[in-house]
């Protein structure tokens, strides 16, 4: 049996279309997240499920049952809702609020058991505002009084929980703390989130709905649907989406605006390894140049950095050595290039023909990081090889901005060349 269960959900406001055709289905125990850009239409999907708007057309069970039969007290022994703030008329204290909770469960004339009262002090051990039992919520903080509301919905014992963005207003320390406490307090329950932040919302949910111009863009794990192009798609921003190393789900890291950086005429081969290259790719690739990299092994993080810009990069396979054919695409690459950048990156017999080749190039190489001492690792050959290159004149620079304003002055010097203006 489905927890919840949505079919042709239209919803207007008046004349304009907010959500169109939604349809999904949540099972008991998963937990789902809501996500996409402001105004696509996420509040409103939980405002049509806890039945504050009503849809246009469409069915919304719970638990095979039409929402739109349940009477209101019904239903709310069916779904709890922490909205994202509510305004508070009335000078309740936090148990108070917490025990309205309670109200579908007690009867019309009664007052709460003792039972109640237990489950209630609970809920409110658990969001941690028990110590502000008695206090009016008028007087707490809204991070306080977003942890009375997730108290108030863990009193109701919901078997579907509704939360609009419940952890916003919290600091990441409480965010964490107050969901996993409701994954952990709502085992059995279905929970349906928006979030903002997708690495949370990747890191708790089993699936995700991401929400695209009032309909669904894709739903389904977080690593199938928060996709570096569902995410350009349509956040319309670049970003790099990697492995968690301890969850395995995805995480995103948010790039530029590739718009800002125009597209240059600098070529730029980078020689890296080992991470040692993948801030200047990113800055270098952002303003637009044109970059080529390698020759780097596959595992290497660089050579991953590289592959999620877009980068062109010689690689090999690991723990080969760098062949005939990737040195003669190297030297190719080194004589279109303009300018060589030579990273402090570990050397050994693996990756030393990247130095070697090196020696027809000396005019264009620029040093990046050296001043941490050379990364050695080839009995002395690659130490002999650098110290040969800073002999004949190479650059040295040692930060990203010196690195920027070195490759400014440069580019304003090949247009005046270009233009004749300086020979
Ligand atoms: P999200 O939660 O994704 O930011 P919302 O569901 O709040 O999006 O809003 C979706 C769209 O509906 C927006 O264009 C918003 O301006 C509009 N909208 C929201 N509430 C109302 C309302 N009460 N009356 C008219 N339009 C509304």
């Amino acid at each position: 049996m489905k927890a919840v269960e949505i079919t042709g959900l239209d919803v207007r406001y008046g004349a304009a279309r907010i959500l169109e055709e939604i349809a999904f289905s949540a099972e008991q125990g998963e937990m789902i997240g809501i996500v996409g850009p402001n105004g696509s239409g996420k509040t409103t999907l939980l405002k049509a499920m806890s039945r504050i708007v009503t849809p246009e057309s469409g069915e919304i069970y719970y638990n095979n049952q039409d929402m739109a039969d349940l009477t209101f007290r019904q239903l709310a022994r069916e779904v709890a809702v922490v909205p994202q703030e509510i305004a508070i008329q009335f000078d309740y204290t936090v148990r108070e609020i917490v025990t309205m909770g309670r109200h579908p469960f007690i009867g019309r004339f009664a007052s709460e058991s003792r039972e109640d009262h237990a489950i209630c002090t609970r809920a409110m051990k658990l969001a941690s505002v028990d110590h502000l039992a008695e206090t009016s919520v008028n007087a707490i903080s809204g991070g306080e009084r977003q942890r009375v509301l997730i108290a108030r919905a863990l009193a109701q014992e919901p078997k579907v929980l509704l939360l609009d963005e419940a952890t916003s207003n919290l600091d990441i320390s409480h965010q964490i703390e107050i969901l996993s406490i409701i994954r952990r307090e709502t085992v059995r329950a279905s929970i349906i989130s928006v979030f903002h932040d997708l690495n949370l919302a990747s890191s708790y949910c089993d699936r995700i709905l991401l929400l695209k111009d009032r309909q669904i863009h894709a739903m389904g794990p977080p690593a199938e649907v928060l996709t570096r192009e569902n995410i350009r798609a349509v956040y319309g921003v670049d970003v790099i989406v990697r492995k968690h190393p301890l969850t395995g789900r995805p995480y995103i890291l948010l790039m530029y605006d590739h718009e800002r950086g125009a597209p240059q005429s600098t070529r730029i081969h980078i020689l890296c390894g080992g991470g040692t290259g993948s801030e200047l790719m990113q800055t270098l690739h952002a303003q637009g140049m044109q970059i080529t990299t390698g020759v780097l092994n596959i595992l290497d993080s660089d050579y991953l950095t590289a592959k999620e810009l877009g980068i062109m990069v010689i690689s090999e396979p690991p723990f080969s050595p760098i062949s005939e054919e990737s040195v003669s695409i190297l030297k190719r690459c080194l004589t279109e290039a303009d300018l060589i950048i030579l990273l402090n990156m570990p050397i050994g017999r693996g990756n030393i023909e990247n130095i070697r080749v090196l020696n027809g190039y000396k005019e264009k190489v620029v040093m990046y990081g050296m001043d941490s001492g050379i990364q050695d690792y080839s009995g002395g050959e690659a130490t002999r090889l650098i110290t040969d290159l800073c002999g004949c004149g190479a650059l040295r620079i040692e930060s990203i901005q010196e690195m920027q304003s070195f490759l400014s002055s440069k580019r304003l010097h090949e247009k005046k060349d270009k233009s004749g203006m300086i020979i």
